[in-house]
């Protein structure tokens, strides 16, 4: 394990932006974190979350994918992909971490996505401990420990230091990268720092959400319920509540003309809105109704019964803070049975 003094932590993120793109969550004017790519005077974002996960770099909001040109009745596909440059995201939560691993699971199983192979093979990932997990943060209910977060790195910043451990290969050469930095130290600081975050997770009023209801096999219990049509009765169809959750991946892939050939891109689509998945023969579903019980169904029982019990939400608490209507996942899993101990 190594540390540094927080007053050391912008040469830190000057050494590693001389080397590769560095990007962090810093607050922009309204006062909201959002992932940036680093320059002088930038400085970590103090906020438990960023507004849109750091999901967009692996899997971007829009992504050109190739360009087709015609000449007569001869189709030339241009491969427009250019060598993808490494970079690092600094300061990754937890639950932003494990929601990679879900993302991997739907893009790196066959046929796997090459386009989202080459982000996360160019990607570091550091992540940082939550020190104040906040009222929205169910992380827990999915076995994810805010204290102990995953990825390349993990850190963990204290009231006067940070420390950092590497978990991989890539982990390890940005320990190299920051040796310099840095010291060696053991673990004492941090393992209080655990029992510090460890002690307010359990007093948070969503701590002990239950996820006993849900899961693999529970698709003929819970999919005719009744309580859909209240749960969903005031949706708007909106599509926050995806494009801010960090493992939504429904995605469209559409074509462009520019006159001079067309651009196929893919960009992000969301299974609230009525034309998704839209066909020649019409839409398979037509009601808001279906289209809500559709990403609450995949995120609490399709996803983990096809990925060994791995539910498709993190808990990142998202959702609860950004919904027009305040409809999220965690009243539906209490409508649906899911305890809690507030
Ligand atoms: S649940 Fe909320 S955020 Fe999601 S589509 Fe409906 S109104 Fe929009
Ligand atoms: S469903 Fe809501 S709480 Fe769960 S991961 Fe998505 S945004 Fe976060």
């Amino acid at each position: 394990m190594r540390k540094c003094s927080l007053s050391a932590i912008n040469s830190i993120f000057e050494e590693i932006a001389k080397n590769t793109m560095l990007f962090l969550p810093v607050d922009n004017k309204d006062g909201k974190a959002e992932y940036k790519k680093w320059q002088e005077g930038f400085l970590l974002s103090e906020k438990l979350n960023t507004v849109k996960s750091p999901k967009e770099f692996l899997f971007p909001q829009t992504e050109n994918l190739m360009e087709f040109k015609t000449s007569g009745k001869n189709i030339e596909i241009i491969d427009t992909r250019t060598a993808k440059e490494d970079f690092v995201v600094f300061g990754v939560r937890a639950c932003d971490a494990k929601a990679f691993d879900i993302l991997d699971k739907v893009f790196l199983t066959e046929p796997r996505d090459s386009y989202y192979a080459s982000c996360r093979e160019h990607g570091t990932i550091i992540t940082l401990a939550c020190n104040k997990p906040s009222e929205t943060c169910f992380c827990s209910a999915f076995g994810i420990d805010p204290a102990n977060p995953m990825g390349d790195v993990s850190a963990w910043k204290t009231e006067n230091e940070m420390f950092f451990e590497a978990n991989t290969e890539k982990g390890e050469k940005f320990i190299e990268l920051i040796k310099n930095l840095t010291e060696k130290t053991d673990n004492k600081e941090v393992k209080k720092q655990k029992e510090k975050i460890s002690n307010i997770m359990k007093k948070l009023p969503l701590a002990n959400l239950s996820t006993e209801k849900f899961g693999g096999g529970k698709t003929k219990e819970l999919f005719d319920a009744p309580e859909w049509a209240e749960l969903s009765s005031t949706c708007l169809g909106c599509g926050t509540c995806t494009f801010v959750c960090p493992t939504c991946q429904c995605y469209d892939i559409k074509d462009f003309n520019t006159g001079k050939g067309v651009i196929r891109f893919r960009c992000w689509d969301s299974c609230m809105y009525s034309n998704f998945t839209l066909m020649a023969h019409g839409n398979n579903r037509n009601s808001q109704k279906e289209r809500f019980r559709q990403r609450f169904m995949h995120k609490l029982v399709y996803f983990p019964e096809n990925n060994d019990g791995t539910f498709g939400c993190v808990g990142c608490g998202r959702c609860l803070s950004r919904c027009p209507i305040s409809m999220n996942i965690v009243k539906v899993m209490k409508k649906l049975g899911g305890k809690t101990n507030d």
